[in-house]
């Protein structure tokens, strides 16, 4: 298996090749050169653990890693450090199936690639006879940053530095973030939004002068966003996985269709659905939930990305994003794999802020289906699935849940769906308290911790009873335009 640039610029290389590199030098994203099958029938599958069937689709990703590298792998990730046994508990409440994905260290979904993601590296490093330190460089919108420092904390060989928006993620966030150990972990808060941030480290890793830099004293950039292959893989996984749950549970029946709703940010976790879907696992539709930032809503129903817009600061802060990278893989796939169309068009994305794709591309765009939840509507949300049900979701999920809702009141499809469940409600209790309760106003995000505990008789995560009294360690701030800069004097001095 080799992987390929979406903008064609460069030759192909290996997943290890692929996964130390992050981005390609031509500004591309890294991409399969074929899907690999699951194989048929999936019965087969059905008496696989979560860790057995990760091995089953890495090793079909990953062919230049051999067994014992991707078992150490697999089993440094999904160990412990996820307080459920099975990983990713499938929950179903009033019909709908909530696939847990944030039973991790940082309570989130985007611990489901980043505790394996350090493994890679390390192993790919091994391989490929790199002696350099690798130095992870990621642009956050809260959640993939602490899932980041926590993955790669006192990893040897590897250097992390977390940029996030000062001002656009949740306290508590921001509090797992700055409190995090490891001496090779950095936290930078910039001001400036998620989009800035991203720009800025994306432009770090093509300055080939600093590059060439950095080399010359031994380091090597890499980065766990996900325009990382190494992290998209793994989320695969997971889809795979919670199809194999309602087969057994006979919730569906052999070669049943499912629908699949994700929140979506920067469309890592739903194009790791749509890679499943490639692969040959029966999915419908694949629903993108928005928040107010709807940019991707306008994108599936005109075939127009615009990003010319003021990004709105919403309650579900992992989404709000105007620049969605891994659309770029999904564009290149329906194009047909035209590497000079995607250039193309992610170039009209830099210069003018939008792009329009050709009409046969739009037509592909028929197993997508976009909507958007207000803020008001994400709060009404959570409120009725917790009356309804007494299941709490969090302000991510509930985007997909109120999606799901007008998606079916307008298509009235009864296909059994998934949810993904992206975030812990204890991750963001303000606006969870709030939607339940009506008022938060005098507390301070700990204190609602307590309160959304008792309220709602759900124990609190321990990975939040930790993070209470640990002391801040990182204080840095920064303008958008100084990252370079403060890359520089962590790195040289
Ligand atoms: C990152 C994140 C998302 C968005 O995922 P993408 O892969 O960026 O689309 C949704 N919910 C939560 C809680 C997240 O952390």
């Amino acid at each position: 298996m080799y992987y390929e640039s979406t903008r064609g610029g460069v030759r192909k290389i290996t997943s290890s090749e692929a996964i130390v590199k992050g981005i390609a030098d031509d500004g591309g994203l890294y991409v399969p050169e074929i899907f690999p099958k699951l194989d048929i029938p999936l019965e087969n599958l059905l008496n696989k653990d979560y860790r057995e069937l990760a091995l089953y689709i890495l090793k079909k990703y990953l062919s230049d890693f051999n067994d014992n590298e991707l078992i150490r792998c697999v089993n440094n990730a999904y160990d412990e450090k996820f307080q459920k046994k099975e990983i990713v508990p499938l929950v179903e409440k009033d019909n709908l199936h909530f696939l847990e994905l944030y039973h991790g260290p940082t309570l989130a979904f985007k611990d489901m690639a980043l505790s394996i993601l350090p493994y890679f590296i390390k192993e790919a490093m091994r391989k490929l006879n790199i002696n350099k330190e690798v130095v992870i460089l990621t642009a956050t919108s809260g959640d993939t940053g602490k899932a980041a420092l926590e993955g790669f904390a006192n990893v040897e060989g590897t250097k992390i530095i977390v940029f996030y928006p000062k001002d656009g993620v949740s306290k508590i966030q921001e509090r797992q973030m700055i409190t995090q150990k490891g001496k090779n972990t950095f936290v930078i808060g910039i001001e400036g939004n998620f989009d800035d941030a991203q720009r800025g480290v994306k432009e770090i890793f093509k300055d080939r002068e600093f590059n060439k830099k950095l080399q010359e004293n031994n380091y090597t950039f890499s980065s766990a966003n996900s325009i990382n292959i190494g992290r998209l893989i793994p989320q695969i996984v997971y889809y795979v996985y919670a199809y194999l749950k309602l087969l057994r549970d006979s919730k569906i029946s052999k070669g049943e269709k499912i629908n699949i709703v994700v929140p979506t940010g920067n469309f890592g976790n739903i194009l790791a659905a749509f890679y499943a879907k490639n692969m040959g696992l029966p999915i419908n539709k694949l629903i993108c939930a928005s928040n107010e930032n709807n940019v991707l809503y306008d994108f599936f129903k005109t075939g127009v990305y615009n990003s010319n817009r003021k990004l709105i600061l919403t309650s579900s802060p992992s989404m709000d994003i105007l620049i969605s990278s891994n659309l770029e893989r999904l564009l290149f796939e329906i194009s047909g794999r035209d590497a000079e169309l995607i250039k193309d068009l992610m170039e009209k994305l830099k210069s003018e802020g939008e792009f329009k794709i050709p009409r046969k591309m739009k037509d592909k765009l028929k197993n997508f289906y976009g909507e958007y939840a207000t803020e008001e509507e994400t709060y009404r949300a959570i409120k009725e699935v917790y009356q309804l049900t007494g299941y709490v979701i969090d302000t991510h999920t509930a985007v997909a849940y109120s999606v799901y809702t007008k998606y079916k009141r307008n298509t009235l499809d009864n296909t059994k769906t998934v949810i993904a469940s992206t975030a812990s409600p204890f991750k963001f209790t303000r606006s969870v308290y709030e939607a339940l309760n009506g008022d938060n106003n005098n507390f301070t995000d700990f204190q609602l911790i307590d309160k959304l505990s008792k309220y709602t008789n759900l124990k609190t995560p321990k990975a939040i009873e930790d993070i209470k009294n640990r002391e801040v360690i990182h204080r840095r701030v920064c303008k958008k335009n100084e990252m370079k800069k403060v890359v520089e004097k962590i790195l040289l001095g």
